[in-house]
């Protein structure tokens, strides 16, 4: 990976579990469709299902590959896309630090879930670029919260405070917020290897928040490019269908089960690829979507273990059966080709937890969403889609969790119903959440186009990359 040759070499070091290595591949297969040579870090037991995805782009003409590292130690699953975040990838130390001595790229670009990866990337000499797997909108309210602890000023858990200094009015509750920001004195938001990164790469685009990628650049002061969303790249079937992992559903027979289906007609429902909901919490959601009596594909992933079991047991009796013989319901367990399913026109609504890439996935679809935040910044999230861009509704979630904690209330099948009503109902609210939906779709078209604001972003990325090597700047 010398320096040498015309080409900017970048090198993607992804980090474990669906929602970060999916978007980073993706990210990778971007600059290499824009003139970059784009190398993506694997371990063994996921090379095989990215490699298809690169073959493709090969084929195409693209440099790009897979360079597979592999720890001494201890094996490292990137295969696992369920893996929870804060997973030790130490491991790879020094497998890393051997590749970039013996092939130093331009750039690494890094998840900033890989902690330790910038101090011992500066410390030889070369760019680190991080990709934080989100947008700029959530980034900016974490930045209200910590310098002006408007949720130290309330009463209680529930009482509503606003964000102050965003370009938007942004309420949140105590309750909504990550337990560690909660606390009074937090720390500084300044993490100790931020003085070391050249700038961050964004999967969102210029036109869904520019009030917020404006502060994020010019009052938070960061070095932005915003580049996507990365997840357009993805234009045939094979790509779509094969994020991440194998899906549990043959892809045509979801296809042939979604053109049966009326335009807009179909809830989408799914939490990502880390959620475990309890039973209870499915079967309020079972009955919810049965009760609507429109048709669903419902992602049933991984269920929470409660210390009362019953894993099996969470749904009404027949339901299942009753969902085949009506076609109203396709339950799928375990993993879905998700964009295949969003893009699909019978889709007409999305209950989603608000992780980022589902998110955009539904802003590019131009699907209304139906918003259920758990953890991480998914309330922020949820904000943007319901507040600012008004392309969803809520739900009434109102409990941040940990991933790996037990949700303390559920959401009631009333609540998730009247929700359903407000995007599928055909109502006015509907309709103009509709509108809306198609305009932010069309303008995440543009954005990656030739010339538009995610493409020009990226190619500035090569060009600022490639007049470094060449003044030698470091
Ligand atoms: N995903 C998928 N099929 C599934 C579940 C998830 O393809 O059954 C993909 C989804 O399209 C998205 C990613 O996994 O690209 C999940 O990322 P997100 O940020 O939405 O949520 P997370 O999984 O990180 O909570």
């Amino acid at each position: 990976m010398a320096s040498d040759a015309g080409k900017v070499e970048m090198l993607f070091f992804p980090y474990i579990g669906g929602g970060h290595l999916i978007p980073m591949v993706d990210l990778a297969r971007v600059f290499a469709s824009r003139g970059a040579k784009s190398t993506i870090i694997t371990a063994p037991d996921n090379a095989l299902l990215i490699h298809k995805a690169i073959l493709r782009d090969q084929k195409l003409g693209h440099d790009i590959n897979l360079h597979t590292l592999e720890s001494p130690s201890a094996p490292i699953s990137f295969g696992d896309m369920s893996a929870p975040p804060f997973t030790d990838t130490t491991v790879l130390r020094e497998p890393l630090r051997q590749l970039l001595i013996q092939r130093p790229p331009d750039c690494v670009v890094t998840d900033m879930f890989h902690r330790w990866v910038a101090d011992d990337v500066h410390e030889l000499g070369i760019r680190i670029i991080v990709f934080n797997g989100s947008g700029c909108f959530p980034r900016c309210g974490e930045d209200s919260l910590r310098r002006y602890s408007p949720h130290e000023k309330v009463g209680s858990e529930s009482e509503v405070f606003v964000l102050p200094g965003l370009p938007d009015r942004i309420e949140l509750t105590r309750s909504q917020l990550p337990k560690f920001d909660r606390l009074p004195n937090k720390p500084p938001t300044m993490m100790n290897w931020e003085a070391k990164i050249y700038g961050s790469v964004v999967n969102s685009f210029y036109e869904l928040e520019p009030a917020y990628v404006d502060y994020f650049r010019n009052q938070l002061g960061k070095k932005a490019w915003l580049v996507g969303p990365v997840c357009l790249c993805n234009k045939n079937i094979e790509d779509k269908a094969g994020r991440g992992q194998e899906a549990s559903i043959d892809e045509q027979a979801c296809l042939n089960w979604l053109d049966s289906k009326q335009p807009n007609s179909v809830l989408y429902v799914s939490f990502g690829s880390l959620a475990r909901l309890p039973p209870r919490q499915l079967l309020e959601i079972a009955c919810a979507l049965e009760a609507s009596g429109r048709p669903f594909i419902w992602v049933v992933g991984k269920v929470f273990q409660t210390v009362a079991g019953g894993e099996e047991n969470w749904l009404p009796s027949g339901y299942e059966e009753r969902m085949v013989i009506s076609k109203k319901g396709l339950i799928i367990r375990g993993w879905a080709p998700q964009l295949l399913i969003l893009e699909h026109a019978a889709i007409g609504g999305f209950v989603t937890h608000c992780g980022w890439n589902s998110t955009l996935e539904a802003v590019c679809a131009g699907v209304p969403m139906i918003t259920w935040p758990l953890t991480a910044e998914q309330f922020l999230n949820e904000k943007l889609v319901t507040d600012v861009l008004r392309v969803g509704v809520k739900v009434g979630s109102m409990d941040w969790r940990s991933w790996k904690d037990e949700p303390k209330e559920v959401v009631g099948r009333e609540k998730i119903q009247t929700a359903v009503e407000r995007v599928m109902g055909g109502g006015e609210e509907a309709v103009e959440m509709r509108s809306r939906g198609r305009e932010v779709a069309e303008k995440a078209k543009r954005a990656v186009e030739e010339g538009g604001s995610s493409y020009s972003d990226a190619i500035a990325v090569i060009e600022e990359l490639k007049a470094c090597r060449k003044d030698g700047k470091f």
